[in-house]
């Protein structure tokens, strides 16, 4: 059989920069295709995504989550291996998505396929593999959820392959993610001369008020599992290239990085007040576009997150801290269907430039995988 770092680098070497699959997915339907794994594709908005499992449906179910899909590689010239050649070279293996995520794709296929040629059906494994994670991700792992919903298809607990670590492999695994919103705030005044500001309603004066209200405001301390939420101002524009104008319009949007003291909605009305009050003060017209990303979300550290502990402690002889930081990842859609940790890579190098990594880490988050699956089937067997 293949092993998993020639594997990675097959999938490297199909460019699936989001939404394209160019061949990865059949990659790794062709690796199936021997195996007692039931294949399921899944096509919704130009994207097409996977699902297998081996056992039946209704035993008890471990399931692993991964795209395959990759950012763009950026200034080509800058690379010192081409993105998408999956090199070699010594212990380190280049390309687009070495790290993010196709190593990990490939450690859990390759482990599930060992569990399965030794071990008895009477556990089951599935398998989401996703080509929209860095795109919008509106047809990725939530159209997999969708199928599954329609399909009567249940996982119990979920592994997801996103790297984790920041600089040691093992010493990180997340057991939640804070939620994420955007606010894009259009203040319209009115327009005039820059000598004359008592004739003209300036909506940058306006911004800058509920700009400075919005990044004082201390959201809260943090809580149980969660550092304190944070809010960023991202942009601010008048598009205005004279200096004798006051610009009718400026727009400017903030982001926010929320734990479990908020819900976006709550968040939504608390904005909302205040530019209402910022509007009838200012004499502007405020008009608000609210996108969610997420809602925080996390997974009691008991039972599937000590199991992940275990093995990757008895894997690297690193004990893993539990954390819920850095952006969002598929885990947001998943956890609604079952309880959901992430363990993968070191991550420092994830969307950069040379994206590379040690091939001993995949051979071990290989190993990882698989002690899991054991242990999973261990302790679950029989009781869901
Ligand atoms: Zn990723």
């Amino acid at each position: 059989m293949i092993d998993v770092v020639e594997l990675t680098a097959k999938l490297i070497q199909c460019p699936t920069v989001t939404p394209r699959e160019a061949g990865a997915l059949k990659l790794i339907g062709k690796l199936f295709e021997n195996t007692d794994f039931k294949i399921h594709s899944i096509d919704r908005g130009g994207i097409s995504n996977l699902f297998l499992r081996w056992g039946e449906k209704n035993l008890p179910t471990l399931g692993f989550s991964g795209h395959i899909d990759v950012v763009p590689p950026g200034n080509l010239a800058k690379w010192e291996y081409e993105p998408f050649s999956g090199k070699i070279v010594g212990n380190v293996l280049f390309g687009r998505g070495a790290v993010d995520m196709k190593s990990a794709v490939a450690a859990f296929c390759l482990a599930a396929i060992k569990y399965s040629k030794k071990s008895q059906p009477d556990f089951s494994i599935a398998l989401m593999i996703t080509g929209d994670e860095e795109g919008e991700a509106k047809d990725g792992t939530q159209a997999i959820l969708d199928w599954m919903t329609d399909n009567d298809q249940r996982i119990d607990h979920c592994i997801v392959g996103e790297p984790t670590c920041p600089k040691t492999f093992g010493e990180v695994m997340k057991i939640g993610r804070k939620g994420s919103m955007t606010c894009t705030f259009k203040i319209t005044g009115k327009q005039g001369h820059s000598a004359y500001p008592h004739l003209a309603i300036n909506p940058i004066n306006a911004a800058m008020e509920l700009l400075n209200h919005l990044i004082r405001t201390e959201l809260d301390n943090g809580s149980k599992f969660f550092e304190p939420s944070t809010l960023v101002i991202t942009s601010i524009s008048a598009n205005n290239n004279t200096n004798n104008v006051i610009p009718s319009e400026v727009t400017t949007s903030i982001n926010i990085r929320f734990n479990d003291n908020h819900t976006s909605d709550q968040l939504t009305q608390k904005i909302k007040k205040l530019s209402q009050e910022i509007s009838n003060k200012t004499k502007t017209h405020v008009d608000l576009d609210f996108r969610v990303s997420g809602e925080p979300f996390y997974t009691e550290p008991t039972n599937l997150a000590k199991l992940v502990k275990q093995s990757v402690k008895k894997i690297t002889g690193v004990e893993p801290a539990f954390s819920t930081s850095g952006g969002t990842s598929d885990a947001r859609f998943i956890y609604k269907k079952c309880p959901v940790v992430e363990f993968g890579l070191v991550g420092e190098k994830m969307h950069s430039i040379n994206e590379s990594v040690e091939i001993s880490q995949i051979f071990e988050l290989e190993e990882i995988y698989l002690d899991l699956i054991n242990e999973h089937a261990r302790h679950f067997k029989n009781s869901f």
